[in-house]
């Protein structure tokens, strides 16, 4: 008999496939199931591929979803543009650079009509001409500038309205090797508009008297140039930005006090360190007080798509006091620190409470440790770490548990203080990965639970069984119609997740709208 007892079903170390089940192998050498083509697109477009992760070299992971991105364009090319748009316009994603190449690549397409509709998506993905410029440097890997492109890029300029076309061309004028000047000498766009005419005119040709003085803000921009003296009055007129000013103009108080009465979010909490360092941001001050009402500010915070990893990019650059690039030392102001804090939750879409019992386990092994998000300063558990809390930032019953191959921690958090204590357990030394941790937990100390929550990378290796499989046992022992929700932590096509579980759920980490989806799952 003895020969016909090492094979089972129902417990299959994660070093080998559930026999008779479509499992591969993930780049930890455990096996787990693949992601569904446009599932991985998702993650693409929310995660990226900048950095890599822990396993796979940045240049194997964009290799890797570009030719996701293309059999997702292959099969249904006019789904592919819509989820592209979908990411990128409601600002799911911390970064718009993988939903732009991802456009590329759809304009690039071997169908005429994936084509079309990717270049009619153009405006909704490419808002700004940094943008517009990052399009045209992707899209010239894949193919060339034929008519089609050209008319788009024209169309680009030409649907903006004029007043926003100036800002905008004004504000951002190169990057990638291309100007607006540039992109505006190859496409040529055709306008009877005056007003439009005299602004494709001073792009190209510069300044001079016949450009309609009254399209703000050329002329103040142009005058900023040569009078400094007057520099804050021009500012307050013209709603010049920074990236308009002379670059000697931006270390004084005054300056930054104007710009910053109609600053836009994102550059207001990207520029906390230098509005400190030059003076103008102190304990108290009248500055701290506007910037923490706007930070307060739902609406606002909506409005301009800011994304929460980029408030808590912003709330550790501006806390630490210093730049990340070297750039100067300041005191921080401890109120508006808290009220970046404030604004990370907001900046979610929708949390509202579902009333579940949640078990939230958050992989802390090494490789989530050693890899930051798309190119940003935070490791993939710190950042587990924050969506874990903002996925139950309203609940009322929830356990945390932190997990490599058993369990490191179950830390007891007050809701002040979740997101420092929680990162510090997140960084404490973390080995191997067993995803089916949290579960062999909850079976074991027979806790009952409506939903586990997993944070991770998706390397797991090291189990005696499967997650499936100890999901399974959990729902015979303890509660059959527990819920598990895979928060994907890598762009990686990988997921413990039986895709064949209909209480199952596979979400990107790091989406704005994580909460609310969950939210949705969780109450169905
Ligand atoms: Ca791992």
């Amino acid at each position: 008999m003895k020969a016909y007892t090492s094979f089972s079903t129902r417990k299959t170390p994660q070093s080998e496939p559930i026999p008779g089940e479509h499992m591969i192998a993930n780049n930890a050498g455990g096996y787990v199931y693949g992601l569904d083509p446009f599932k991985t697109l998702e993650r693409f477009l929310i995660l990226g591929s900048e950095g890599g992760t822990y396993y796979v070299a940045e240049r194997k992971l964009t290799k890797d979803n570009a030719l996701n991105v293309m059999r997702c364009i292959e099969a249904d090319g006019k789904r592919a543009v819509d989820l592209i748009v979908k990411v990128s316009d409601k600002g799911l994603a911390p970064k718009n650079d993988p939903a732009i190449f991802a456009l590329a690549l759809a304009a690039s397409a071997k169908d005429p009509a994936t084509r079309a509709v990717a270049l009619q998506a153009l405006p909704k993905v490419c808002r700004i001409p940094t943008h517009l410029f990052h399009f045209i440097a992707y899209v010239r890997q894949f193919r060339g500038l034929g008519r089609g492109l050209k008319r788009a890029l024209g169309d680009w300029y030409n649907q903006m309205p004029v007043e926003k076309l100036a800002y905008e061309c004004v504000k951002y004028q190169s990057r990638d090797g291309w100007s607006n000047a540039d992109v505006l000498r190859l496409s040529h766009p055709k306008t009877a508009d005056k007003a439009r005419n005299a602004v494709y005119k001073w792009i190209v040709d510069g300044w001079s008297d016949a450009v309609d003085p009254a399209i703000p803000p050329i002329p103040a921009f142009e005058a900023a140039k040569t009078n400094p003296a007057d520099l804050t009055a021009l500012i307050l007129a013209a709603n010049l930005s920074r990236e308009m000013l002379p670059t000697e103009a931006l270390t004084k108080p005054e300056v930054w006090e104007a710009l910053l009465e109609k600053m836009p979010l994102t550059a207001m909490i990207r520029n906390l360190g230098n509005m400190s360092k030059c003076g103008l941001l102190k304990p108290l001050s009248s500055a701290s007080r506007l910037i923490i009402d706007r930070l307060h500010n739902d609406e606002l915070l909506h409005k301009a798509r800011i994304h929460p990893i980029a408030v808590l990019i912003a709330l550790k650059t501006y806390a630490s006091g210093r730049g990340v690039r070297g750039s100067g030392t300041w005191d921080a102001v401890s109120s508006v620190v808290d009220a970046l804090d404030d604004a990370f939750y907001l900046a979610f879409n929708n949390i509202q409470p579902t009333g579940k019992r949640f078990i939230v386990g958050v992989d802390v092994s090494g490789s989530m440790r050693r890899v930051g998000i798309s190119g940003m300063p935070m490791s993939a558990a710190e950042g587990a770490a924050a969506m874990a809390l903002a996925c139950i930032k309203t609940e009322q019953d929830y356990e945390i548990v932190c997990f490599d191959t058993k369990i490191v921690s179950t830390p007891k958090l007050t809701k002040q203080m979740g997101l420092k204590q929680l990162e510090k357990e997140v960084c404490r030394m973390g080995g191997g990965t067993d995803c089916s941790q949290p579960m062999l937990w909850a079976t074991k100390n027979k806790i009952e639970t409506d939903v586990f929550l997993i944070l991770t990378d998706n390397e797991t290796w090291a189990g005696a069984g499967h997650p499936s499989q100890v999901m399974r046992d959990y729902r015979n022992k303890i509660n059959p119609s527990a819920k598990i929700i895979n928060l994907g932590m890598t762009a990686t096509a990988c997921t413990v997740n039986d895709p064949n579980d209909v209480n199952s759920l596979d979400i990107a980490g790091f989406d704005a709208s994580v909460p609310q989806v969950i939210s949705g799952f969780v109450k169905s």
